[in-house]
Parts: structure tokens; sequence; C-alpha cells
């Protein structure tokens, strides 16, 4: 089955790479694809988008190499919905439009659970972003206690519905990514099997369906994270309501992510 909205890649650094590691995984990375024709064809014909989401530091090394590599996508792993003002530490999406960021992840679930970001702040994240042509990465997911207390469509609900409280069907069909990372599989090893990340994301996508209208809900491209590999990443693409992976160990080194566009590129062949 051909996939409809393409494949999103995303691969999200965390606190690794930092300026010099991000400049040689960059160069690596270009050459490598510079020297394959069907992963620069694929992007060309926009059916496979590759993303990456360094560190905020590292970022200028993408922004001073965008000419070099025109087929990557970038953004950060969170931003601050303010403009700007007294929040130490904190980046605004002004800062990423001059950094000419494509992306934001936001809510992801190390942020949410060790940084104490609640459904609010994710809400009035996404927003800013759309507000300032960023399109967000959305996280959702549940954790293990859920997933045993079998609450886990009950969790991505709330999660969506708080954090897309504010936002038109407009908004949807122009500018939203949602990825369902179930938290016990993010970092472990232990992925959620297909049919399982396939049923979740089918009710993400039934839940935006029902709320911005059938075409919004077809339109936003749905990935899955959690302990993605270049093993089990085509069984995952392959369902229908997976649109894409983010991927976090596994996109730190350039032979891991390759390895993961090529199983990409045969579910897109
Ligand atoms: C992530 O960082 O969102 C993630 C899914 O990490 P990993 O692939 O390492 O589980």
């Amino acid at each position: 089955m051909k996939k409809k909205r393409g494949v999103f890649l995303a691969g999200n650094w965390k606190m690794y790479n930092g300026p010099g590691a991000a400049r040689s995984f960059l160069s690596k990375l270009v050459e490598r694809v510079k020297s394959s024709q069907t992963i620069e064809k694929a992007i060309m014909e926009h059916r496979l988008v590759v993303a990456l989401f360094p560190p905020a530091l590292s970022l200028h090394v993408f922004r001073e190499g965008k000419e070099m590599f025109p087929f990557l996508k970038y953004g950060t792993q969170n931003v601050h919905w303010e403009k700007e003002g007294a929040y130490t530490g904190e980046i605004s999406v002004p800062m990423l439009q001059e950094m000419a960021c494509d992306y934001a992840i936001i809510g992801h679930s190390e942020r949410r659970q060790l940084f104490g970001e609640t459904d609010i702040a994710v809400g009035k994240k996404v927003c800013a972003c759309i507000a300032g042509g960023i399109t967000p990465v959305l996280c959702v997911g549940e954790t293990l206690e859920e997933r045993e207390r079998n609450s886990t469509f009950e969790v991505v609900e709330r999660q969506l519905t708080e954090a897309l409280k504010d936002v038109s069907p407009k908004d949807v069909l122009a500018s939203l990514i949602v990825a369902y990372e179930p938290v016990w599989a993010i970092g472990t090893g232990k992925n959620a099997r297909d049919e399982d990340a396939q049923d979740v994301c089918r009710h993400i996508r039934e839940l935006l369906s029902r709320r911005f209208g059938e075409e919004a809900g077809e339109a936003v491209s749905i990935l899955y994270g959690g302990s993605v590999k270049p093993g089990n990443v085509e069984g995952l693409l392959r369902q229908a309501d997976i649109d894409g992976a983010l991927i976090g160990g596994a996109s730190l080194q350039v032979d891991s992510y390759l390895e993961i566009i090529e199983g990409a590129l045969k579910v897109l062949a």
C-alpha cells in the first residue's frame, strides 16, 4: 500500500550533538544523501521529509549550512509561548524564525515529566508556533501505568484536547504534526507492537477528524516514536495511520539514521 501522506522522519537529538558534533554529522549526512539519488528524489517529490531536532546551541550550524543541504528540515525540541521577556533559559518563536527553523517539538514526555510541562503550557506553545509559521510536532502518549490501566485512549484524548483547544481546522490542515510516543517505549529499547501503535494512531486521527473535520484529520501526519530503529521502522511505517517516526537514540549516528531513511524508502517504493 502506498503512503498517502508520504513519510516524515524526525530525529530528536535531545541533549546530544553540540555544534562540533552537529557539524561533522551534517557533512557526513550531506555526502551520503548526495550519493543516493533515491533519497534526494523522494525528498524532491515531497514523498519523504527528513528532519533533525538538535539542541538549540547547534541550530546555527544548520542555519549556516542551509544552502548546502536544502533537502534537510530542522527545528527545536521546545519553545516558549511568549515572544520575549524575563524567562531565563527559554527560547522564543521569533528566535526560531531567525534560525530559519521549520518545526518545533512540543510536549515531549521528557519535558512533561522532568520539567513539569502541563497540558496548558503545551497548548500555549502549539498556538505560538502556529501563529509564527513554525509547524508544531505535538507529542502525546501514555505511561506504562496508564497503559496497564487501559487508559491509553483517554490519556491521548485529554492531551490532544488541551493542546488543540484554541486551534482552528484551518491551522490543523496547514500546520500540525502529531507524534504518538508511549512513554514506556522512549529510550527503553522496547517499541510498541506495530498493530498497537496503529490502533492508537488511528484513534488520534479519528479524534482529529471528529474535532476539526475529516479533511483536516486525513491531512495530519501522525508519527510513532519510542525505540524506533533500523530493524523495526519498516513494519511501523507500513501501518495505515503511521506516517512517520520520531527517533531519538538511533538518529544520533549518521549510519543508523540513514538505515532508517532506507527503511522508509522501501515502504515508499
Ligand atoms: C524520542 O526522543 O522521542 C524517542 C522516541 O527516543 P528513542 O527513539 O531513543 O526511544
